[in-house]
This record gives C-alpha cells, sequence and structure tokens, in this order.
C-alpha cells in the first residue's frame, strides 16, 4: 500500500476532537463506505479498513498520545514500540518500565519515604481496544488482540541478577530503598527522607546484571490473547480478564487487561439496546393497498405483511429478531419503521394511470407538460 494517511485525515477532524467528535466522524464514514453497501468495490473496501484502524488507535487515550507523538512509527513492530523485546529502546525506556513494576516509579519512594521496594506490589491493568462487527456483537465472536505486557524476565525468574550470582542488600539503606538526611538549619535540625542515591530506591545492588533484562527482572513481550467477546455486548463496553495485565513484582499478583469493544456500525441497522431498529421504504401502492415485503434480520430475510393503508412512518415490530440479552437468555426485538417513497422515474402510461386515480378522487394534479419542466 501506498503512503499511510493520517489517523486525522482519515476521519477528517481536528487534533484537538473531543471523543464525542472522533466517533460522530468514524459513525458516518464507516456508513458511508460500509463494504455491504458496495459489494465488489475494493477501494471502499480499503477505505472501510482504513477509517476502522484509525479509529481503533485514536480511540483509545494511550495509544492517542503515542500517535500524536510518533506517528505511525508508534505502531511499527520493526520501530521497537510495540512488538518483540521492548527492553530499553522501547518506549520510554528506563523510567517507564520500572514505573510498571514499582507502580509510579522513584517518584513513589521520595517524600515519606514508608515503601518498601522489595514488597508484593500488584501489577498495572492494561487496557485494549478491540473491533468488532455489528452482528459479531449481537452474537459473540472470538478475536485474537495484541498485547504488550510486562513479564517476569524467564532467565534470571525476576531477579534481574546473571545466573549463578546475587544481589548485595544495599549497605546504605539496609534495602528499603529509602534514607534519612539530617540538615542543620536555623530553626534547628531538620531531617528528611529521600530515595536512597546508592541504589536508586531498589533496596539492592546488582553487581552482574542478568543479559537478559539488563538487571531489571522483567522484559517487555508481545502476547496475543485469544477474547470471547459475549453475545449481545455494545459499543464502548469492556471485558475485564483477570490477571492477563503487566506482571507484579517481588511476588505480586498481575494486573488485569481491560478491553473495550468498538462495535462497528452497520450498513442498514441501528441499535438501541438489545433492540435493532432498520427504515424501510416501501412503495406508495404497497402502502394504499397492502402487500407482504420481505426485510432484513440479523437471521436472514424474513415476510412482513404491510396491512392496506400503511402510513408512512409506521412501525412494525419483529418479535426476538433482536440482539441477545448479554450475559442472560432470550432476545430483544426488531423494529421496522416503513417510509413511502414516491416514485420517481414513472413511464408515461404510468403517469397517466396515476392521472386517472386522481382524477377519480377529484383532484388537481399538473397536466401534461410538453416542456418536462414544472411551473413554479
Ligand atoms: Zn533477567
Ligand atoms: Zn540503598
Amino acid at each position: 500500500m501506498a503512503e499511510k494517511r493520517d489517523y486525522y485525515e482519515v476521519l477528517g477532524v481536528q487534533k484537538s476532537a473531543s471523543e464525542d467528535e472522533l466517533k460522530k466522524a468514524y459513525r458516518k464514514l464507516a456508513k458511508e463506505n460500509h463494504p455491504d453497501l458496495h459489494p465488489g468495490d475494493k477501494e471502499c473496501e480499503a477505505r472501510f479498513k482504513e477509517i476502522n484502524e484509525a479509529y481503533e488507535i485514536l480511540s483509545d487515550k494511550d495509544k492517542r498520545a503515542k500517535y500524536d507523538q510518533f506517528g505511525h512509527a508508534a505502531f511499527d513492530p520493526n520501530q521497537g514500540f510495540g512488538g518483540g523485546f521492548g527492553g530499553f529502546e522501547g518506549f520510554g525506556g528506563f523510567g517507564d518500565i520500572f514505573g510498571d513494576i514499582f507502580g509510579g516509579g522513584f517518584g513513589g519512594f521520595g517524600g515519606g519515604g514508608g515503601r518498601n521496594p522489595n514488597a508484593p506490589r500488584k501489577g498495572d491493568n492494561l487496557r485494549s481496544n478491540v473491533t468488532v462487527k455489528f452482528e459479531e456483537a449481537a452474537f459473540g465472536v472470538k478475536k485474537d488482540v495484541f498485547i504488550t505486557k510486562v513479564e517476569q524476565c524467564p532467565d534470571c525468574k525476576g531477579t534481574g541478577c546473571a545466573e549463578g550470582t546475587t544481589a548485595e542488600v544495599c549497605p546504605d539503606c539496609k534495602g528499603t530503598g529509602s534514607v534519612k538526611t539530617t540538615q542543620r538549619t536555623p530553626f534547628g535540625m531538620m531531617q528528611s527522607t529521600g530515595q536512597c542515591p546508592k541504589c536508586k530506591g531498589r533496596g539492592k545492588i546488582i553487581h552482574t546484571p542478568c543479559k537478559g533484562c539488563h538487571g531489571i527482572g522483567s522484559v517487555r513481550r508481545q502476547h496475543k490473547v485469544n477474547v470471547s467477546v459475549p453475545a449481545g455486548i455494545d459499543d464502548g463496553q469492556t471485558i475485564s480478564l483477570r490477571g492477563q495485565g503487566n506482571a507484579g513484582a517481588n511476588g505480586g499478583p498481575a494486573g488485569d487487561l481491560l478491553i473495550t469493544v468498538l462495535v462497528q456500525p452497520h450498513a442498514r441497522f441501528e441499535r438501541e439496546g438489545a433492540s435493532v431498529l432498520l427504515e424501510q421504504d416501501i412503495s406508495f401502492t404497497q402502502a394504499t393497498l397492502g402487500a407482504e415485503i420481505e426485510v432484513p434480520t440479523l437471521d436472514g430475510k424474513v415476510k412482513l405483511n404491510i396491512p392496506e393503508g400503511t402510513q408512512t412512518g409506521t412501525v412494525f415490530r419483529l418479535r426476538g429478531k433482536g440482539i441477545p440479552f448479554l450475559r442472560s437468555t432470550g432476545r430483544g426485538d426488531q423494529f421496522v419503521t416503513v417510509r413511502v417513497a414516491v416514485p420517481k422515474s414513472l413511464s408515461s402510461s404510468q403517469k397517466e394511470a396515476l392521472r386517472q386515480f386522481a382524477a377519480s378522487l377529484g383532484e388537481s394534479v399538473e397536466s401534461k407538460n410538453i416542456f418536462g419542466k414544472h411551473k413554479k
């Protein structure tokens, strides 16, 4: 494919666009370019894909921030941002990794100085998006989600030390990671607690760092997670997978993986909770004389009886043809709003028949106009 277009440009919004503006722009474009409305149109299909990709990134706060900073390179596995071994080249580098492991980074050990760097700590939660089709949200689907997460280094089992070596407890702070300093001030002696400068708050000194993790004790790896998207899930809802987030430190539990579901708009259906909404054109004669028509549902086409004298805007209910209830049994309904379409191109004999019909009602209508133009 040619040069990747800017995601904001793809969605036709400003860089400063709010979440709402993004969503609106996305829904409009996704509907216009929906492949179901343009079967066989490869260009349209590519555009639809591009729109979905752009929205998937920009609707995720973290990913949007990364994109704003690094552009498309932020998501290119060859650039070392997302895939494979992140390590030091990875995003944010050293500080970020420590932040992930120790929660809040070195800053957290300053000030109060109360936190023991070797106490068990829960890993961070991770967030990601998954895009599903309208039908997939209705009936459920399994999707692969790729995430980069921090996990215990398999080489050193999290100690950060090369094989056969151990870490030394920091002699300056005795392993607490923080030290008290006393200063003489005009008001007397002042004591403050700060990060231990010798071990930089880690409480230990690693003389021979593990090669696999450079002494950090953890590595970033890309994982494929097979997510079960439950039937009935709606746009914006989150699936949480316990313990699938970043690894904890010092034997603490892993964080959770929170996956927000983005539902692509459907070419014809709208959704409101468990209801499926459809607008269906019928002809003037079908509305007048009544007819049996076919309408699409999530289960395929079904017959719908239009009674004689149906007005435009009439709503018909198809029971049980809506969205399955989330984590429950039963389904919502489908509501079909009929619109009486006025015919645009009639033959002259058809027009003549209508004129006779109008005459039978005593209505005045435009008579035959040889110039084919309407008088104002
Ligand atoms: Zn290691
Ligand atoms: Zn120390």
